[in-house]
C-alpha cells in the first residue's frame, strides 16, 4: 500500500474507476480499495447518456464504450398494441447522436483496465474501508482484508467514498441520509435475442402491465417487466408470461441470465462532505433506476470532484468552499434527474383502464406533440440536466 495517497477512493464501482481515471490524468498519487474480490458479474446499468460519453471522451475512451456497446438510435412507445410515438435520438445537439447500451460490469472492466496508464493510481480488491478517523494531519481509513480478516491502516490526504448506497464511509463520516421507498417492483432479466426488435429500444404499456426492453451488446436483449405479487410462478415465469402477453414475443427460460427482482428508491445525504471526506455516485445519491440515470449522475459528479480536487489538495483553506461548490451543483443535478425518473416511473406504471387512458392520451397528444415532442429526446439523453458535465458548469461557478 503506498504511505500515503494524496487521494483515497473507497469503491471500485463505475463511479470510484472514473474518479481514480480523472484524478491520473493530474498525476495525483491515489489509492483505490474495494471489498469485492471476484469482478462484478451482474448487469445493472446499460444506459450510457452523451453527456458521460462527453466525459469518457477526455480520457480518450469514448471509442472503446461505442465499440463495446450498442449505440440506441430509436425508442418506440406503445399502449395496449398501438404505437403511441417513436424517439428519434439522430438530431439530439451532441456528438454522440444516441444513447449506449453496455452492461456495467463492461464499464467497470473498461474503466479498470483503463488505470494501468497511470502510475499514480494503485487499485486493491479485497479490501474493506470499515472506519474513518480524521485529524488535521490527514484522514485515517481502518480495512480490513476480506479474504483473511486481518486489519490494516490506510492514510490519505481526502477519502472520497464511491462505495455505493450503504456507503460505509458515509456513515463514519457521521452524514445522514432520507430516504423514500417506492412501492413499485420490477424483474429483470437478459435474454439471447431472437426478438428482431433490433437495436432500438421498446416501451410497451397495458392497463395490467408494463414492459421494457433494451439491446444489448452480442445478440443479447433485456427484458423489464412491472411485477405483480405472483402465486405459484417464479419471477422468471412472470416476466416471460407477461412478455408473450402484452408484446406478442415468446422469450426461452433456458436463454436468461442475471435474473433479479429489485425495487425502487429515493435517498440523499443531507451533506456531501465531512472535513476531509467527500462522497459521489450512489453514496451520496440514489434514484429510481427506471430511467437510466444512476450511473450517469455519478459520473458527472466525479468529473467535477476531479476537476476541484488538485486545488484542494493544493491549499487547504480552498476546501471548504470547493467542496461547498460541489455539493451546490450536484445535488441541483440530482434532484432535476430525481423527479424525472419519479415522474417517469409513476407514467409508466400506471394501472387499470382509467390510468391507462390517460397515459395513452398524455403520450399521444401532448409529449409527442408539438412544443413537447422535439424536447424528448434530448430530455431522456439528459441533455436538459442543468450542470451536465463540466463543459455545462460555467467557470466562474467553479474555480
Ligand atoms: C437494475 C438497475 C439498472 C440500472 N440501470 C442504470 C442505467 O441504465 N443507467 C444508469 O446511469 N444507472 C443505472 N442504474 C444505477 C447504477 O447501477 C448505479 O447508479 C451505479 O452502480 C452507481 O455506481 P457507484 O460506483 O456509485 O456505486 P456501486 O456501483 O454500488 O459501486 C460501489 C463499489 O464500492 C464497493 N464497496 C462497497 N462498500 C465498500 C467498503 N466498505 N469498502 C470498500 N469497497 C466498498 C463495492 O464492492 C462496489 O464495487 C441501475 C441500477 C439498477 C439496480
Amino acid at each position: 500500500m503506498p504511505a500515503h495517497a494524496q487521494v483515497l477512493i473507497s469503491g471500485a464501482g463505475p463511479v470510484g474507476l472514473l474518479l481514480a481515471n480523472l484524478l491520473g490524468t493530474a498525476n495525483i498519487r491515489t489509492l483505490v480499495l474495494d471489498k469485492r474480490e471476484l469482478p462484478l458479474e451482474s448487469s445493472m446499468a446499460i444506459g450510457v447518456t452523451p453527456p458521460s460519453l462527453e466525459i469518457l471522451q477526455r480520457l480518450d475512451l469514448d471509442q472503446t464504450f461505442i465499440n463495446a456497446g450498442v449505440p440506441v438510435r430509436y425508442a418506440e412507445v406503445h399502449e395496449s398494441g398501438s404505437i403511441l410515438g417513436r424517439l428519434d435520438f439522430h438530431r439530439i445537439p451532441s456528438d454522440y447522436p444516441f444513447f449506449l447500451s453496455i452492461p456495467q460490469a463492461r464499464t467497470v472492466e473498461i474503466l479498470r483496465g483503463n488505470l494501468a496508464r497511470f502510475s499514480s493510481v494503485t487499485i486493491q480488491d479485497g479490501r474493506e474501508c470499515v472506519g474513518v478517523e480524521q485529524d488535521p494531519g490527514g484522514v485515517r481509513v481502518s480495512v480490513r482484508e476480506v479474504g483473511t480478516g486481518n486489519a490494516s491502516q490506510a492514510n490519505a490526504e481526502l477519502l472520497v467514498g464511491c462505495d455505493g448506497h450503504r456507503s460505509t464511509v458515509r456513515a463514519a463520516a457521521g452524514l445522514r441520509v432520507r430516504e423514500k421507498l417506492y412501492a413499485q417492483r420490477f424483474v429483470m432479466a437478459d435474454f439471447v435475442d431472437e426478438s428482431r426488435l433490433g437495436l432500438e429500444a421498446r416501451l410497451f404499456f397495458s392497463p395490467e402491465a408494463s414492459v421494457e426492453s433494451f439491446p444489448l451488446p452480442g445478440q443479447w436483449r433485456r427484458w423489464i417487466v412491472l411485477a405483480s405479487p405472483t402465486h405459484g410462478v417464479t419471477p422468471l415465469q412472470y416476466l416471460i408470461r407477461a412478455v408473450d402477453r402484452l408484446v406478442g414475443i415468446d422469450l426461452d427460460e433456458r436463454g436468461a441470465r442475471f435474473v433479479s427482482t429489485f425495487g425502487a428508491r429515493r435517498m440523499t445525504v443531507d451533506r456531501y462532505h465531512a472535513g476531509r471526506v467527500v462522497l459521489a455516485g450512489d453514496a451520496a445519491h440514489v434514484m429510481s433506476s427506471i430511467g437510466g440515470q444512476g450511473m450517469n449522475t455519478g459520473f458527472a459528479d466525479v468529473e467535477l470532484l476531479a476537476a476541484l480536487l488538485p486545488g484542494a489538495l493544493r491549499d487547504p483553506a480552498l476546501r471548504p468552499r470547493s467542496f461547498s461548490t460541489y455539493e451546490r451543483i450536484r445535488r441541483r443535478a440530482f434532484v432535476v434527474a430525481a423527479n424525472r425518473a419519479e415522474r417517469g416511473m409513476w407514467l409508466g406504471t400506471l394501472r387499470g383502464r382509467v390510468a391507462s387512458g390517460f397515459r395513452k392520451h398524455f403520450i399521444r397528444d401532448v409529449l409527442f406533440r408539438p412544443p413537447l415532442c422535439s424536447r424528448l429526446a434530448p430530455h431522456f439523453a439528459m441533455l436538459t440536466i442543468p450542470f451536465r458535465n463540466l463543459n455545462h458548469v460555467p467557470r466562474e461557478q467553479v474555480f
